[in-house]
């Protein structure tokens, strides 16, 4: 029997206002295209994968196309799938010509033994299993229309893009995803908090969550798990466990970003500490709506 659905999605935090009119507008689309598939008995995992590959096409995000280059030039993608039903999750780091990089993590859940690959090696590894790979990384990560709308940004003040989504569908079996190309002038290798499960990317039989923000911080307080573990071992309510974990050590240490979750329960929480969040959410008794 049906139990309702739980969808969300966000396409960064930031921490200067700009014209987000296009993510926006893309992101109604997309939480439109999950409630009907979610309706229709489609499986969180499937729900979540299915939105990043026109998230990552689009340009518009740090993440996939839109990915920044890092110090010293060319882009660098990370990206995690978990399935909390079963608890198995993949991860790419450090990707340089994988456009679909959530379709990369996919393939690690489903195809191999382990959690986590990086770089050249992990494209290697994947190339057997369907992984496609651009022709041209230089051009493709051209990364103009992310970068327009965070014109404003100073130096100082680096541009959010990361996209995530995190679901729980009607037989209550919950799902996150995170894609990112990471944080603008990075070191090369740099890895953040979106492939590491427990810190950018969860989910397990109660909560999903995605995260976004300035990753070392989420990493530190490993803020995905948090939220998490909060509802469980404290029987916080979801909206309460993610105020805890974005108000608490991590703010007070300097970090800065925004988090989407879900939980068994069909309840929803969009929060940041930021400036703002791209991010919405859709039910199975409310239409998609974008955070305010
Ligand atoms: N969390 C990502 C990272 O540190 C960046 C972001 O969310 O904007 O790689």
């Amino acid at each position: 029997m049906s139990g309702g659905f739980a969808f969300a999605l966000h396409g960064g935090a930031f921490g200067v206002a700009a014209d987000h009119t296009d993510q926006n507008a893309l992101l109604m689309r997309l939480l439109a295209d999950g409630r009907r598939d979610l309706a229709a008995g489609a499986s969180a995992l499937d729900v979540c994968v299915a939105a990043f590959a026109a998230m990552e096409d689009s340009g518009l995000f740090v993440a996939g196309r839109g990915s920044g280059r890092n110090a010293v030039g060319y882009a660098e993608c990370d990206a995690a799938v978990m399935d909390g039903a079963t608890r198995k999750a993949g991860a790419v780091a450090g990707l340089r010509n994988v456009g679909h990089p959530v379709h990369a993590a996919r393939l690690v859940m489903d195809h191999t033994r382990h959690v986590l690959l990086a770089g050249e090696a992990a494209v290697d590894a994947l190339m057997p299993f369907g992984l496609v790979t651009v022709d041209d990384p230089a051009s493709y990560f051209s990364a103009e229309r992310s970068r327009t709308s965070f014109a404003n940004a100073s130096s100082e003040d680096p541009p959010h893009g990361t996209v995530g989504a995190v679901a729980c569908d009607c037989h209550g079996r919950l799902a996150a995803a995170t894609s990112t190309g990471g944080t603008r002038g990075k070191l090369p290798g740099r890895i953040g908090d979106t492939p590491i499960i427990g810190a950018g990317t969860y989910a397990d039989s109660d909560v999903a969550v995605s995260c976004t923000g300035v990753g070392e911080y989420f990493m530190r307080h490993v803020a995905a798990y948090d939220v998490a573990a909060r509802v469980r071992y404290s029987g916080l309510a979801l909206d309460d466990a993610v105020a805890a974990v974005l108000r608490g050590p991590l703010e007070a240490a300097g970090g800065r970003g925004g988090l989407i979750a879900v939980s068994r329960a069909r309840d929803v929480a969009l929060a940041y500490n930021d400036a703002g969040m791209m991010a919405g959410s859709t039910t199975h008794n409310a239409e998609p709506r974008l955070i305010e």
